[in-house]
This record gives C-alpha cells, structure tokens and sequence, in this order.
C-alpha cells in the first residue's frame, strides 16, 4: 500500500487531499470483490449528477478534457494556466457552478482565447455553444436559488425542471395522489418539462432518461449483488436494481427499509437519488454514492458507549422530571469510506444519515454512519495548514492537539450523536414545534453540551474510550477556540451567525466564557496583537457545561420559547466584529483554502486463470488524472 501525503494540492479556494483505507486490507477476498464492484457502481452515475446540476454541464466537460488531453500549443502561458485552474474547478463542482456557494464561475481567460483552444482541437463549434454559458455572467449565473420571491424554478439554473414554472411544479405535485401511511417521495426521480402544453415527468431510469448509465450502474450491481456480505444485504440490492429498472418510488422505499435493516455486513454502500439540495422546491434527487467498509475500533467505542446510554443518561445533570427511564435504539456505525461517487465526491460528507423520508425514519428507525478515515484525513492536513499553531495560544494546549486531538474529536462526536440527540423527554403534551425556527440550534446544543460534560468524565476511561484526563481537556480548548475564533473564518465580514452549528458553538463558548469570567474559568487574552482564550479552570467548566446542559434540557422538555430566544439571541448570533476582523487577517495570512475535497482510492482486480485472486488498492496522488481518466 502506497501512500504519500494527505494533502494533494490547493487552487483557488479549494484543497485536494486523499483518505486512507486500512480496513480494506482486513477484509476476506470475497469483502473486497464486493467494494470492487462497488466502486464500479459509484462512478458510473457520474454523467446524471453532471447533467442534473446543469443542462451544458456535460458538453462543457467534453471539450475542457478534450483540449486538456490534446491542445499542443503553448501550455505555459498564464492564459493556459488559467485555463487548468477553471477546468480543475469545474470538475470540482461537477460543473459550471461552485458546489458550495452555487455561484457561476467566472473565467480568468478571454472568450477569444478559448476560442483559440476549441479550434487548435478542431471543435470550434463547440464554443458557440458555450460561449453564453461561460461568459455571460447573468446568463444562468446560481444553480440553486432560495430567494423567495422569485419563480425559484426560472431562477435556478439546475436541469431539473424544463419549460414549467414554479407555480406549475407545485401544481403537478400537489395533485399527485400518495399513500397517507407511506406517502413516496413525489418526483424524486424524474425531469419535469413542458411538451406541447402538457407537464409531465421524464423517469430516471433503464430505457428511460439517462438510460445508459443506469444501465451500467445495474451491470455493476447485478455483479456486486454476488458478492453481498449476506442474504438481507443481497436482497437490499436486488431491490435497488429493479428501482433503477422500473423507476418505481414504492420500490425504493421498499430498498430503503430492507438497506436499513442490514447492520452486520462489513462492507454496507449508500446508492441512488437521495438529497434534494440542488432543487430549491426540495424534490428532485441529485444522485450519489459512497461505499463504506467497517472501521472495528470505531464500533467498539460507539457500542461501549450505547451498552452504557442508562448509565450516561441517569448521571446527566439535568432535572430527573427530564430524564428518559430507558434508552434504545443506538445504531450509530463507525465505517471508512472506500469510494466516493457522484454527489458526494469529491467534497464529501463527514457523516450521513438515511434513509430521508420521515415515515420510513419514524417506523424503522435510520442508519447513522460517520466516516473516520474522511474525518483523519482533514485532522492530518490541518496539523500541517497553521490554524491550530495560528490560534491555540500555549504550547501545552498545541502538544495535546497533537496527542489527542483526533481522537478527542471522534469521542465527542459519537458521545453527540449516540447519546447527546437521544438523551432526555419532553414534557407530556409539549411538542418541539413550539421552539420554531430557535430548535435546530437549541437541539444542536443540547447534544453538544451532554458530550461536553462527559468529556471530562472518568467513565470514559473506565470503559476505556479516552486514555486521560488530557484528552478530554483537549477537546475543551479546541470546542472554546473554535467556538470563539476558529469558526469566524467561515462567515464574511458584517455577516451575523446563521447556520444552527455555529450558532450553537458560539452560545456555548461565550456563555461559559461570560459566566467564568468573576472565578477566571477562561480568560481573554492579548498578545502581540493577537487575541487568545485560555482555559484556567476545566473542572469549573465542566460544571458550568453541567448548568448550561440543565438549563437547555429544560427549555426543550417544557417548550420554553422565549428562553430559547434570549439564549440563542444573546449569545449565539451577533458577531464581535474587531474580533471577527482579527480573525480573518490572521487566517487569510495562513493561506488555507476553506474548500476540501478528495482523490478516490483505485482498486483492480487480480486475475489468474479468469479467477479473480486478489483485489489491490492503490492511492493516486494526481488529481487532474483521476478527473480525466474517468
Ligand atoms: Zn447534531
């Protein structure tokens, strides 16, 4: 197994770094069969979520692999060089549009001269077809727009919709008659477009539109179905196949259940037409795909720490009135990803959890997966990037991100999601509904806080989750450090905090902050013009956490609207503003691009005697050749 550095490379605002697959190597010959026939499966979507994003997405990508690959002249001119960096970007997003912020790219090189490039390759046609597109910055200029009032199907340049407006959509799909006990998930899988005065749906599907690659992606799955790690797992796919050949939604929620049932197989996969980000009327699936193999001494804590929920539950401290009496349910799994797909590459999710449609989630239950070695990858890469040297303040609280900053992060998070979210009840007759739009964020806290509190807990090493005190202190600098400093980074200046994480990590360091500042629990400080918060005191943060938790878990279980307002109005919102500033310029100087996505590993199959006899990975490092090679 061969293996460089985590970080590739870097342009614009985007980093390529690479994952590791140790658990690859753990797994029986059969397994990894499996993961191969997988991988085939996730790449071979790859031209439905290029076409959903946008109608000329494809095309462009044609002619930019096209000059890339064949183009002779001059390559070394900053015209060419700017012309890499749009392609490397295009290909990032998965087209014309950022993948994050939805904005169209604009070309740091003229019109005439790609105009030059199409011809050198003798696809001069190709331009005008593309010119609008490229150069015509109004034209089709945000994939996803949210901005309520406009037609927000006229306005989002996404292919999802064609010739109908947004009063139409909505139309059509209110009309559409559904189960009430198991309603599917209406248009999920199909292009809606006007044909001679008529709305109807183009199905995503074998002999219908993008038949072709669905066609391969069922050729790989009729293969890797073989290979499933059990009979549940080989019936899950069976199910997924006659979806993707019938285009049938009862059938794929029909997977869905069967996929959720199975939990014992080592290798487990996430197929099909699953967020709806990318339709700003929240229908239409974008498609994607991941394959996961087991990551053992990731379970091991999460199911030491389910065996234990009572436990943590009956020593929480918050108010018994509040307290569950039994705790079930806890499946949160630990896997490695071993291959990325569509939507999901190459930025990736840390963590999924499916299936999306609720009726399914409410009787069935989901699967929740994080992806440690996605999660060690950015930790390795963000050793070397400055920010922690940049904003831990002593050498001590740098020395134990180094020891422990890993792990301590990985413990909080499943101590967040297998416990923190199910942890506590509501008061009878008291619904979340009445926290309105202040409950993601006080929801987020709660969970958060609860991992906290544990964190510096000796249970943990009891069972054997931490090694030390250290670690949980660790965590505690970088929860305070992030949540006062660090997380700045991601907003603009004079911009408030939106999202319900930041949100929440802001209400929380700045409450403990505020509330520790008479017996110094952390103190602000300045040096060299550089603003730090210091830890003094954990076990009096651990118990100020311990009041925080008592006081949120209160205003969820009584649905104390105004309470959940002061709290997230007051200390989770409104930005310092000569601190923000602060924040950035020391940032910007670090030159840490705050995009990251990732190189696919590459497996093949060993034959001898057209018997497969082995499966091999390897770990390419050159990004631009992985985007052309597919
Ligand atoms: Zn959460």
């Amino acid at each position: 197994m061969k293996f460089g550095s985590y970080i590739s490379e870097q342009f614009d605002d985007i980093r390529i770094l690479r994952y590791q697959v140790p658990a690859f190597e753990h797994l029986t010959l059969k397994e990894k069969i499996l993961v191969y026939y997988l991988s085939r499966v996730a790449s071979a979507g790859r031209d439905i979520l290029w076409d959903q994003n946008n109608e000329f997405n494809l095309e462009l990508r044609r002619i930019l692999e096209r000059i890339l690959k064949e183009y002779m002249g001059d390559r070394e001119c900053d015209e060419f060089r700017h012309f890499v960096v749009y392609a490397k970007k295009v290909f990032f997003a998965n087209g014309v549009h950022h993948h994050y912020s939805m904005d169209k790219f604009a070309p740091q090189f003229s019109a005439a001269y790609f105009r030059s490039l199409t011809e050198a390759v003798g696809q001069p046609e190709a331009f005008e077809r593309l010119e609008r597109i490229m150069f015509d910055p109004a034209f089709m200029a945000k994939r996803v727009v949210l901005d309520g009032d406009k037609d927000l199907v006229a306005a989002s340049a996404n292919n999802y919709y064609q010739g109908v407006t947004q009063e139409e959509v909505e139309r059509f799909y209110a009309a559409k008659e559904r189960d009430a006990e198991c309603p599917v998930s209406v248009g999920l899988n199909s292009t809606l477009v006007k044909r001679g005065g008529n709305v109807e749906e183009e199905v995503w599907k074998t002999g219908g539109k993008y038949g072709d690659c669905i066609e391969n992606i069922v050729f790989w799955l009729e293969k890797a179905k073989e290979y499933a790690c059990n009979e549940q797992q080989r019936k899950a796919i069976c199910l997924l196949i006659e979806y993707y050949r019938t285009g049938d939604l009862g059938l794929f929620d029909e997977f869905s259940i069967e996929w959720l049932k199975e939990k014992e197989g080592k290798v487990d996969f996430i197929n099909g037409f699953i967020e709806v980000y990318g339709d700003p009327l929240g229908f239409k699936g974008s498609w994607e795909a991941v394959v996961q193999i087991v990551d053992e001494e990731g379970c091991k804590r999460t199911s030491r720490l389910a065996e234990n929920a009572l436990w943590f539950e009956e020593h929480a401290p918050v108010d018994a009135r509040f307290k569950r009496t039994e705790v079930s349910g806890v499946t949160a799994r630990v896997m490695q990803v071993a291959y990325l797909g569509g939507d999901c590459y190459p930025a990736t999710p840390i963590g999924i959890n499916l299936p999306n449609a609720e009726w399914i989630r409410e009787r069935y239950g989901s699967k929740s997966v994080t992806f440690d070695n996605i999660t060690y990858a950015y930790h390795m890469a963000s050793l070397n990037s400055g920010v922690t040297d940049e904003f831990a303040y002593s050498d001590g609280e740098k020395e134990r991100i180094r020891k422990y900053g890993y792990l301590a992060g990985n413990v909080h998070t499943d101590l967040h999601e297998c416990l923190g979210h199910g942890s506590g009840k509501m008061l009878p007759g008291v619904t979340t509904e009445v926290l309105k739009n202040y409950y993601s964020t006080l929801e987020e806290a709660r969970a958060d806080l609860f991992a906290l509190y544990y964190m510096l807990d000796p249970k943990l090493e009891e069972l054997g989750i931490l090694p030390c005190v250290e670690a949980g202190m660790c965590e505690y600098d970088s929860y305070i450090r992030n949540g006062l400093l660090v997380q700045l980074t991601r907003i603009k200046p004079g911009d408030k905090l939106e999202e319900a994480h930041m949100r929440n990590r802001q209400l929380i360091a700045r409450w403990a902050y505020e509330q520790g500042q008479t017996d110094r629990v952390i103190e602000k400080v300045a040096e060299n013009g550089k603003t730090y918060f210091v830890i003094r005191d954990y076990r009096a943060l651990r118990a100020l956490f311990g009041k925080l938790l008592a006081e949120v878990q209160r205003i969820k279980s009584e649905g104390d609207y105004e309470a959940a307002r002061q709290l997230i109005e007051g200390y989770g919102v409104e930005v310092d503003e000569a601190l923000h500033r602060e924040v950035l310029e020391r940032y910007g100087k670090l030159n840490v691009p705050p995009y990251a996505g990732f190189i696919n590993p590459e497996y093949r199959l060993v034959k001898e005697n057209e018997r497969i006899a082995d499966v091999t990975v390897e770990y390419p490092d050159n990004y631009l050749q992985q985007m052309l090679e597919q």
